[in-house]
């Protein structure tokens, strides 16, 4: 018998080939749920269940498009497949990819919405009567603070998705309340992760820590504690929330303040 704050739950993890996603899918199996892991990449997902799996724990995967209506539903028929039921969702798949409005194109925009946002809407579709039929379950998102909190030229695609994602988790948690289904989310800052990696020079990422109270990036194993935390029986009573995981960068009234602080 599994042992952990999540033994005996089956979580699904989206986006979990890497980055903050994998990071959630490791701590969750390490708490004792069984894990659906999904993404794009399947050679990401092999070697991270089989790493699950030589550490005792119990891990399928299925590699498929969350931003179809089709990849949607192989990763829900996967769950009937593979652990049976789904207790908790955390839909952390996403992209960030950077153009400024006047050169966004209407495929970059949909894309991202698609990816985003539109995901949410169907995997909770499926996975809710499951859940309201068991009386438990926990929908939770990796949301931003990018859109909900602050704003970065060049995102506006992706603050749009990431707000609606907030909008979605507070009515989603409404309409699930009275039969213990709880919807959450977490608003990461910087976390150093391959996609952010991609997109920035060490050079940047050293000056951008600078502003970060905490004076370094969040990892994926920051982000997995807040999950953790909100995917437990301990935040039972938590629903419509979204928790800033961000190292204090949000706290500075302004960000010369911290330079003067170094
Ligand atoms: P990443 O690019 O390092 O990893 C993303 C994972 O999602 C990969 O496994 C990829 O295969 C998967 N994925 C992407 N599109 C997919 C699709 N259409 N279908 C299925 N899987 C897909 O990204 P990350 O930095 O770990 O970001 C994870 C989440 O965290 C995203 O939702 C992102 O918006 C959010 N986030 C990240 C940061 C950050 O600084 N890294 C900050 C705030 C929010």
């Amino acid at each position: 018998m599994a042992q952990g704050r999540l033994a005996g739950l089956n979580s699904l993890i989206t986006g979990a080939g890497r980055g903050i996603g994998a990071g959630i899918a490791r701590r969750f199996a390490r708490e004792g749920a069984a894990v659906l892991l999904n993404a794009r990449t399947e050679a990401d997902l092999v070697r991270l269940q089989r790493e699950i799996v030589d550490a005792d724990g119990q891990a399928w995967f299925v590699p498929a498009d969350i931003g179809t209506a089709s990849g949607v539903q192989q990763v829900l028929d996967a769950c009937a497949h593979g652990p049976g039921h789904i207790d908790i969702l955390v839909h952390n798949a996403g992209i960030y990819p950077f153009a400024q409005i006047e050169q966004l194109s209407d495929d970059t925009w949909q894309q991202t919405l698609d990816i985003n946002l539109t995901s949410a809407f169907r995997l909770t579709r499926g996975l809710v009567p499951g859940m309201r039929e068991r009386r438990f379950g926990r929908l939770l998102f990796t949301s931003s603070v990018t859109g909900n909190r602050v704003a970065v030229p060049g995102a506006a695609h992706y603050a749009a998705s990431k707000a609606g994602l907030n909008g979605f988790i507070r009515s989603a948690a409404l309409e699930f309340a009275a039969d213990g289904v709880t919807v959450n989310g977490v608003e990461p800052g910087l976390v150093e992760t391959p996609g952010a990696l991609s997109i920035t020079t060490e050079e940047e990422r050293a000056s951008m820590a600078r502003f970060v109270p905490m004076r370094r990036w969040g990892t994926p194993e920051d982000i997995a504690g807040a999950m953790l935390y909100l995917a437990s029986r301990d935040a039972g009573y938590i629903t419509g929330q979204t928790l800033v995981v961000d190292g204090g960068a949000l706290l500075p009234e302004n960000g010369a303040v911290m330079l003067q602080h170094t």
